[in-house]
């Protein structure tokens, strides 16, 4: 029998050959990530994305180029071109900088071998009433529960919890602010921040606001979507939002890491927990639990029977009962320790929050302790410091008009710079005009942008990045004027972008024309008014504040107005001329051209000085 051969037109059963290799090819290695898009996914495996996306749809799976897919089905296709898949390690994206400055300081004269992980500190931010306290109790309570039934935690401003046999440390004041002025202090503790977003809110001021502090600090940054329990809760729009503020979460391909919780049902706040310990793990937190310890303030109180009290985090080393500690200009003996379940212990290693007491004053917040041998080298360590702190003024806060000295004198490196405008289409114009200033020396940052006046954020984060502020078309609030004048920060208010732009160009360069500031010497007020010759009149004053010396600018002030501004022509105590006279004084004063004065005005001394 003959064979029949099959017609031309019936074809064979065809075997799609989904790759040039050949068909026996040995398994190539590839590591895939945890999430990617189908674009990143045909470029690690080295095909085009129309290649991978019809191998997606053999597979069942009807995706665009754009379209997050998940490890299992990354590697289903990677076998369908002989690769063999592994799951890549996970990585967490953080500014290379930041962290490189991160490990330096923790190994800084430290030997890498007496070096052991640590549990990591953690803040909690996000918008005002999207859950941060409540998340923080609702940690707390697991804490509590699987530690000793029906404790209760003492609010020592820190505590610790633990997850699969490994402790976290939870700061427990909430929000950027208090995390942004323990950096203005000096001391940034926080490895890692978790930013809660309500799901039935969304992205909001405070949570743009908390992003910007947290990468001004170079902090990894883990999102809790909260309230996931309320039924008008939406968590795709709150990543679509994540997405464009910079955080492109795991699920779609970026790295931030994101877990849906509800604070007050207790749902996912193991994921949350477990989720620290692998950011924990990727940044390799480590310090040396013998030794000497160090640590710094959180809080401090005067307990009224037990003396100073001091919540302390220890950084190095362990702290023991009976040892001696420098505080900032204070000292003491340690004579208790209580842990966050006000617990008596003896001692606390790297992460661990204490209340201790013992010392002989009370600290602030954001200094630093040090374990030292004996009384001898505690005072001399406070002499030290007292002496430092003299010598060297704090160094001076960035402004535009020392800007380039400080870029000379190899002081500053980058511009940081915090834009507040009146609208939000402002920010842009003026951010990337700003940003192409930049030179090789120098580059200008612009570490947050926001609509509304200056706030004390504003300024706490201009301290904490050694930046400065620029306000276009806005106010600034009272309270960050007083502040910015006690930190030295520069605020500049602008109402034309021109200008704004001129300026920060000039300061760059070194062309800035000197500003000149007035600074208040002293106040008087008047109590009395002699005429004197030549129909002018002596006003009889007491010094109030500061000074007033002869020849000095003053102006007399009545209420709120302002009634005449020019010279002392004359100053007198007693009968006898005088050269200045101090607060607490009485004194007679003329003043030029002016012979109108009137009890209960005030009189203000000034001098104009070049601003720095
Ligand atoms: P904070 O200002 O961010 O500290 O917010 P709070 O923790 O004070 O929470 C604000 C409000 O939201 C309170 O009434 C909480 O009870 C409520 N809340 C917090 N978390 C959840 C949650 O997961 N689900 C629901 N339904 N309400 C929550």
């Amino acid at each position: 029998m003959s064979q029949v051969s099959e017609p031309d037109d019936v074809a064979e059963p065809v075997t799609e050959k989904v790759s040039d290799q050949p068909e026996k090819a040995e398994a190539r290695q590839i590591e895939l990530p945890h999430s990617s898009s189908v674009r990143q996914l045909a470029d690690l495996l080295q095909i085009s994305a129309i290649e991978l996306i019809k191998q997606l749809m053999r597979q069942g799976i009807m995706a665009n180029i754009n379209q997050a897919i998940d490890y299992e089905t990354a590697a289903t296709a990677a076998a369908a071109y002989d690769y063999e898949a592994h799951p890549q390690p996970r990585t967490v994206r953080r500014p290379t900088s930041a962290s490189e400055m991160r490990k330096h300081r923790q190994l800084q004269g430290e030997e890498t071998s007496n070096l052991q992980l640590r549990p990591p500190v953690v803040t909690v931010m996000g918008h005002v009433n999207h859950g941060k306290t409540r998340l923080l109790d609702a940690i707390r309570q697991t804490n509590v529960m699987a530690t000793e039934a029906g404790g209760i935690t003492q609010h020592i401003g820190a505590y610790q919890t633990t997850v699969n046999g490994q402790k976290i440390t939870f700061l427990d004041t909430p929000g950027h602010e208090a995390f942004t002025a323990m950096r203005a202090h000096g001391a940034q503790i926080t490895d890692i921040t978790i930013l809660v977003v309500a799901a039935d809110d969304g992205i909001m001021p405070q949570t743009t606001e908390a992003i910007d502090h947290a990468r001004a600090a170079g902090v990894p940054i883990v999102v809790a979507i909260n309230k996931i329990d309320k039924p008008d809760a939406n968590p795709e729009r709150v990543k679509q939002q994540l997405a464009d503020a910079g955080l492109l979460i795991e699920e779609w391909g970026g790295d931030t890491i994101c877990v849906p919780i509800s604070a007050k049902e207790k749902i996912g706040i193991t994921e949350l927990l477990e989720n620290l310990l692998v950011v924990a793990e990727v940044e390799e937190l480590k310090a040396n639990p013998s030794g000497p310890a160090t640590g710094v303030v959180i809080e401090a109180e005067m307990d009224r029977s037990r003396g100073p009290l001091a919540t302390v985090l220890i950084n190095n080393g362990t702290l023991k009962l009976g040892d001696t500690v420098v505080v900032g200009t204070t000292w003491g003996r340690v004579r208790a320790m209580f842990n966050d379940l006000s617990k008596q212990v003896k001692k606390a290693g790297p992460a661990m929050p204490v209340e201790l007491l013992g010392l002989s004053s009370v600290p602030q917040a954001g200094e630093i302790l040090t374990a030292v041998s004996n009384e001898h080298q505690a005072q001399a360590l406070i002499e030290n410091y007292k002496a430092e702190r003299k010598e060297k003024a704090l160094p001076k806060a960035v402004s535009l008009n020392n800007l380039y000295d400080q870029i000379t004198t190899g002081q500053v490196k980058g511009l940081n710079v915090i834009l507040k405008t009146d609208v939000q289409g402002s920010i842009e114009p003026i951010r990337s005009s700003l940003e192409h200033l930049g030179t090789d020396k120098v580059q200008v940052r612009i570490i947050h942008t926001g609509t509304g006046n200056v706030s004390e954020s504003d300024v706490m984060l201009a301290t904490a990045s050694k930046g400065l502020v620029i306000g276009f078309g806005v106010n600034i609030e009272e309270g960050a004027r007083r502040l910015a004048n006690t930190e030295g920060i520069d605020i500049r208010q602008y109402s034309i972008i021109y200008n704004l732009i001129d300026d920060v160009d000039k300061a760059l360069k070194g062309l800035l024309e000197p500003e000149y500031v007035e600074v208040l010497e002293g106040r008087a007020e008047v109590r009395a008014v002699f005429p004197a010759p030549k129909g002018v009149q002596v006003a009889g004053v007491y010094v109030t504040e500061g000074r007033i010396s002869r020849n000095a600018s003053v102006r007399v002030r009545r209420g709120e107005e302002m009634v005449h501004e020019s010279t002392v022509s004359s100053l007198k105590r007693f009968k006898d001329d005088a050269r200045e006279v101090t607060t607490g004084y009485e004194c007679g004063i003329g003043i030029k051209d002016f012979s109108k004065f009137q009890v209960g005005d005030t009189l203000e001394s000034f001098r104009i000085e070049k601003a720095t």
